[in-house]
């Protein structure tokens, strides 16, 4: 059986492309025919490139000479016909060492992962170097009004009450330096009970139901000290900076297979989660470290993390802490039961 596509044959030499034919009629040989010297070459020495798009499928000879063809499917055909299978000589070779095909897939896999892991983080944080400190403050000043309309009322905190620890703020971010512009606000918010919450404008939003809970105006200090180490580092830009990293990288591997959408989404939870933990232990450490400068003993942070961590186990039911992207409270205060 043989077979004969229709094509054109560019000598390599000169710029002249001239009709020609593809004659495959061996699994060992093919010819190239119509030319002016026609000739045959041995199948092994000969490239088949795959097409990408509308660009014509070609046959490379080994002295730089094309055959091209918009007729694939024919080459395709000839080539089975004769039992020569097309496909690259690398995939060929992977395919006789599958534990190379099976290794590449892993390093793939692996290389992946960590670009997830590690590459996505340290791009989304050189990027977030690169934006200026005005896209914080307009961020959080949008932040805090939608959290105005979604969960937070007016604080029922006397003027005083709320003024010393203004003041206490002012003296612990005055000298930070980092332009940041830090203010501290309060609300009352019942659905998120005794908590602090930094926006990245620099403004930290304490509840009446944290002010209330705290037994110590240090333990207060403390929390504030955490939510500054989170405006401080800009936590929020560089979270949602991952994220969109995240989230274009599964686009691009995954393009908009909808089967996997389910699954893609979970992806980015899961990683934003762990993230979250590594930017909450750089939170921690900038408030142990500003308490130990200012004689404050961090038991001071654990016993109001124990404290909240109580409160929410109380408020919400106990899967609380199982899906929130925060480490358990009562893990990171090691909190005594
Ligand atoms: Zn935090």
């Amino acid at each position: 059986m043989s077979r004969v596509i229709s094509g054109h044959y560019l000598d390599g030499d000169s710029a002249a492309v001239q009709e020609a034919q593809l004659l495959i009629d061996s699994g060992e040989e093919l010819a190239v025919l119509g030319i002016a010297a026609p000739f045959r070459a041995r199948l092994a020495s000969v490239r088949f490139i795959a097409p990408v798009g509308n660009i014509p499928y070609r046959v490379k000879f080994e002295n730089g000479a094309v055959f091209e063809t918009r007729d694939r499917a024919a080459v395709s055909a000839a080539l089975r016909a004769v039992g020569y299978r097309e496909s690259s000589k690398i995939v060929q070779w992977a395919e006789n060492h599958w534990p190379v095909a099976l290794g590449s897939l892993l390093v793939t896999i692996i290389l992946t992962v960590g670009f997830v892991q590690y590459g996505i983080p340290a791009l989304a944080d050189i990027t977030a170097r690169n934006i200026p400190k005005s896209v914080d403050q307009l961020l959080g000043q949008q932040s805090l009004e939608l959290l105005d309309d979604l969960m937070f009322e007016s604080s029922n905190l006397s003027a005083a009450q709320q003024a010393t620890l203004i003041a206490r703020f002012r003296a612990m971010t005055d000298n930070i330096g980092d332009g940041q512009h830090y203010r501290l606000q309060f609300r009352y918010s019942v659905l998120l009970g005794p908590n602090a919450v930094a926006l990245p404008s620099g403004i930290i939003v304490m509840t009446d139901e944290l002010v209330e809970l705290a037994e110590h105006e240090d333990e207060l200090l403390a929390v504030l000290a955490h939510e500054v180490g989170h405006v401080k580092e800009r936590h929020a830009l560089r979270q949602l900076l991952r994220s969109a990293g995240i989230s274009a990288l599964a686009l691009a591997v995954l393009g908009d297979a909808s089967s996997m959408a389910s699954l893609v989404g979970f992806v980015p939870a899961l990683l934003e989660a762990q993230h979250s933990r590594e930017f909450e232990r750089e939170a921690d450490a900038f408030a142990k470290s500003w308490l130990k400068s200012h004689g404050i003993p961090s038991s001071r942070f654990d016993q109001i993390l124990c404290r909240i961590s109580h409160a929410a186990d109380v408020l919400a039911d106990e899967d609380y802490s199982y899906f929130s992207s925060h480490p358990p409270l009562a893990e990171r205060a090691q909190c005594k039961p």
